[in-house]
C-alpha cells in the first residue's frame, strides 16, 4: 500500500471507532486459518479463496478489495458477517506477548493477570490520538484481547457501529 505502515502503542490512542472507510478491506490480503477457510468454502465455494505457498487467503478483486466487501451509502461493509475471519476482527490492533515494536511502557496492557503489548496500525482511519479514554481502555481494548485469545467471538466495540454511522442501515460489519 502507498502509506507507510507504523505501529502505535495503545497509550497514544484516545479512541478507536471503525468508520467503515473500507481501506483495510482493500489494502491487505486476509490470511485464513484452516477452519475459517473450510467454513467459507462450504458456504460460498472454493473460488472465494486463494491458496498461497503455505497460507490460505480470501480472494481479492482486481482493484485489491476483498470479494466480500461491498458498498452501501458510501460505507464499505463486510458480507461475511458472522464468518468474519479473526484477522479482520482484530484489525487494526496487534495483541502480542512481546513488545515487538518497542515503547514497552506505552504498549503494555494487563488482562486477567497477564501482560500483553498492544499496537495499532496507523493506516487505519478510525484512530484518534491522545490520552486513552476509559471506554477505549476498559471496553474496546478488552474486547480485542478477548477475541485474540479466543475467549470471545461476537463483536460489539471492535466493529463499526453502522446504526451510528448511518441511522437507517440495519447491518453491522
Ligand atoms: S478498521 Fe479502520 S481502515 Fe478499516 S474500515 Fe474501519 S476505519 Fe477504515
Ligand atoms: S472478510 Fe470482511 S472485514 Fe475481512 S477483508 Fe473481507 S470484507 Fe473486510
Amino acid at each position: 500500500m502507498a502509506e507507510r505502515m507504523l505501529f502505535v502503542p495503545w497509550r497514544y490512542i484516545s479512541d478507536w471507532k471503525c468508520i467503515a472507510c473500507g481501506k483495510c478491506c482493500k489494502a491487505y490480503s486476509v490470511v485464513l486459518s484452516f477452519p475459517e477457510w473450510l467454513k467459507i468454502v462450504k458456504n460460498y465455494g472454493v473460488d472465494k479463496t486463494v491458496s498461497g505457498l503455505d497460507k490460505l487467503f480470501i480472494k481479492r478483486r482486481s482493484d485489491g478489495s476483498c470479494v466480500f466487501s461491498y458498498n452501501l451509502s458510501n460505507m464499505y461493509l463486510c458480507g461475511l458477517q458472522r464468518m468474519k475471519p479473526k484477522a479482520c476482527k482484530l484489525w487494526p490492533f496487534q495483541i502480542l506477548s512481546k513488545p515487538k515494536f518497542g515503547y514497552v511502557n506505552e504498549a503494555v496492557y494487563y488482562y486477567g493477570g497477564n501482560k500483553f503489548f498492544i499496537y495499532a496500525d496507523s493506516t487505519c482511519s478510525g484512530l484518534r490520538y491522545g490520552k486513552p479514554t476509559w471506554e477505549f481502555t476498559n471496553y474496546t481494548l478488552k474486547e480485542f484481547v478477548e477475541i485474540a485469545l479466543g475467549r470471545r467471538i461476537n463483536q460489539s466495540k471492535t466493529t463499526a457501529n453502522i446504526r451510528f454511522l448511518h441511522p437507517y442501515a440495519r447491518f453491522i460489519i
